[in-house]
């Protein structure tokens, strides 16, 4: 058994971060990933990183700009913490060595961003997320932060008190990935969840294998409730063969987006007439579907993405690492060519309920970065705003979970004051049933109190590893997840109806009975990837429900959340976030009403127009 005063799970911007701030908070502070921490899916960000830094510019616009464009469901304490905090915090990764590409006078650059009324987008070249994720390992390694890289974390320790906000985090159960050992993990004072995104829900995602959604499953699994869950982002400039991305700084630098026809569409077509290819995400990616959906798509798939007119200069001094992408994964010279995009599953809104000191409603459990939902970016985020809210959140997490006391926060988590009961309508059948005596399925809950919860958990987990590696079927893990991916992009998409996401959630039901006789047909202790992708489909499993579920629940237009016969934002009715809690294994829904009220002011919804 390990143990430490903090251990971090995830080790890419988030994580890195929280490390940091509970390591100079005093803790002594682990981190456990299944990747090295420079593999993190934050080394594949491109665009850029947002922050009032200019004098020109304030932190209340970057505020008002990101409540507008999470359509009003972001929470206010949330996002004025982010934009407050958000110099700071670049200005520390600039004295750290984080290298900023810099005007002529020296200071450092910004660009235009979506949605944003001032170019306040702090960028290095196309490899922002590369550059930051470097610069912080650099610190983690020179503050002598254990890393247990390459350590799966399958389940967390917590206690099973009837009420969610009466259990504690003990730590967390690890399999690791080179001697096939499973081992426990205490934490004295906190664990940290930085697990990342979860767009492996999907097929086509410019999210990396990695992104499986292990710690927004495992949360839930233990009584955390999950969040906005229905708010996917899809972002309108992906490769159409690979989804992998073309950073939104191609459009802050000008790139234009056109039609079959040759049309500048945004604007031709009416679809933002004010801000054209720098609208938000969300109202691009339905402009360019609806233009393939109406027959102006490029073989019927994708429109162009050109930044020919920016020069040749220009684009290998600020966009380089966009050329190599388009000519590396397909076939195209973006000097010579424009590119072909389409939309593609981005990042996920929603996550583990957490208040804005990182808190979750389990003594002891944080949760910061994609894996989060601290409500910054409610129904829609903006370009150049997750990567903020890892350093933000991520350093708000560290220093709470080292026992640094922030005093009462404006964020409930739990069951715990203003909220209220949900259902679908029309009803579904009950959910999923995480049957203890399904071994396959019946992982990640909390372990009956009084008696030693870490090592009842890590016997419960190496049972578990032992049951998929011993039985005996036909089913693999690539098939279900293949499954379940498809029918999220058909039904789950970004345009949704209810008998869509009906079938999707039969699909997914479907899928997770044929999970309970899953089988991993490589024997081997060591590198056992079909082992580690068996356990990750089942988080994929919990996660697609989890979505779906919000989504037929939410039945309104909001942000990237399109239903097609309910065309408005019912402010009314829809002011409030949609929460799912795994209550004895099955799937409970209900709302908490969104805050709005602010420090100084109050965000009074305004319709969204860009
Ligand atoms: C292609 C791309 C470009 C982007 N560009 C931008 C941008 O320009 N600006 C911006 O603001 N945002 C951008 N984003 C979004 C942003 O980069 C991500 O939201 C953010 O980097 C996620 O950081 P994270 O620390 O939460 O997770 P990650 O960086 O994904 O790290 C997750 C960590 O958790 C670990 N982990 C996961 N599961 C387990 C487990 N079961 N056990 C142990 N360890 C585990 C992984 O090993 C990894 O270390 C982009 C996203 C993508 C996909």
């Amino acid at each position: 058994m390990k143990e430490h005063d903090v251990i971090v799970i995830g080790a890419g911007g988030a994580g890195l971060r929280a490390a940091i701030a509970a390591q100079e908070a005093g803790a002594d502070t682990a981190i456990v990933s299944k990747l090295h921490p420079v593999r993190s899916h934050t080394g594949a960000a491109e665009g850029g990183i947002n922050a009032a830094l200019r004098d020109a510019d304030d932190w209340e616009d970057h505020a008002y700009d990101t409540m507008k464009g999470s359509d009003y469901l972001g929470d206010a304490p949330a996002i004025e913490t982010l934009c407050k905090e958000s110099p700071e915090e670049v200005i520390q990764l600039e004295h750290w060595g984080m290298a900023f590409s810099r005007d002529d006078d020296g200071q450092v650059s910004q660009r235009p961003f979506g949605g944003l009324s001032f170019p306040r987008t702090t960028y290095a070249g196309a490899e922002t997320g590369h550059q930051l994720l470097h610069t912080m390992y650099e610190q983690a390694v020179k503050r002598g932060i254990q890393v247990y890289d390459e350590w799966y974390v399958n389940r967390l320790a917590v206690s099973d008190e009837p009420d969610p906000a009466d259990r504690t985090c003990h730590g967390a159960v690890a399999y690791d990935i080179k001697s096939g050992e499973v081992e426990g993990f205490k934490a004295r004072d906190g664990v940290i969840l930085a697990t990342g995104g979860l767009g492996q829900a999907f097929d086509h995602t410019t999210n990396a294998v990695a992104n499986t959604g292990d710690g927004v499953a495992m949360a839930y699994r233990a009584g955390v409730p999950i969040e906005d869950m229905e708010f996917i982002q899809f972002h309108p400039t992906t490769l159409p063969s690979t989804g992998v991305l073309i950073s939104e700084g191609v459009r802050g630098e000008g790139g234009i987006l056109y039609n079959d026809e040759g049309e500048r569409f945004l604007y031709e077509h009416g679809y933002a007439n004010n801000d054209g290819e720098l609208a938000s995400r969300d109202v691009v990616s339905r402009a360019e579907l609806t233009e393939v959906q109406e027959g102006r798509g490029i073989e019927d798939e994708y429109v162009n993405l050109d930044m020919r007119h920016l020069g040749d200069e220009r684009i290998l001094d600020r966009l380089e690492n966009i050329l190599h992408l388009a000519e590396d994964f397909e076939g195209v010279d973006g000097l010579e060519e424009p590119m072909p995009v389409k939309p593609g599953q981005h990042y996920a809104m929603g996550g583990i309920e957490t208040n804005e000191f990182g808190e979750t409603c389990v003594n002891g459990l944080y949760a910061a970065g994609e894996c989060a939902c601290a409500s910054v970016h409610g129904a829609n985020r903006l370009g150049g705003n997750a990567l903020p809210e890892l350093i933000v959140f991520g350093k708000m997490a560290g220093r709470h979970a080292a026992g640094e006391d922030f005093g009462e926060a404006q964020i409930d988590t739990g069951r715990r004051g203003e909220w209220e009961p949900g259902e679908v309508s029309p009803p579904v059948s009950p959910g999923a049933i995480d049957s203890p005596d399904d071994p396959a399925l019946a992982d990640g809950g909390a372990v009956a109190a009084g008696k030693d919860i870490l090592r009842g958990a890590v016997k419960e987990e190496r049972q578990r590893v032992k049951h998929l590696l011993e039985t005996d079927s036909a089913v693999g893990h690539a098939e279900i997840r293949d499954s379940v991916q498809q029918t999220m992009t058909e039904f789950v998409n970004v345009f949704r109806e209810e008998d869509g996401l009906h079938s999707a959630l039969e699909e997914i039901r479907a899928a997770r009975e044929r999970y309970s006789n899953v089988t991993v047909s490589d024997p081997s202790r060591t590198f056992n990837t079909d082992l580690i992708h068996t356990i990750e489909t089942r988080n994929l499993l919990d996660i697609a429900e989890a979505i779906t579920l919000s989504g037929l629940a939410r039945d309104e237009f909001r942000g990237a959340h399109w239903r097609a016969k309910h065309q408005e934002r019912k402010d009314n009715e829809w002011l409030k976030h949609t929460l799912l809690s795994w209550d004895d294994g099955q799937p409970t829904l209900w709302f908490r009403p969104t805050v709005l009220e602010g420090e100084n002011r109050s965000y009074e919804p305004k319709s969204r127009s860009y």
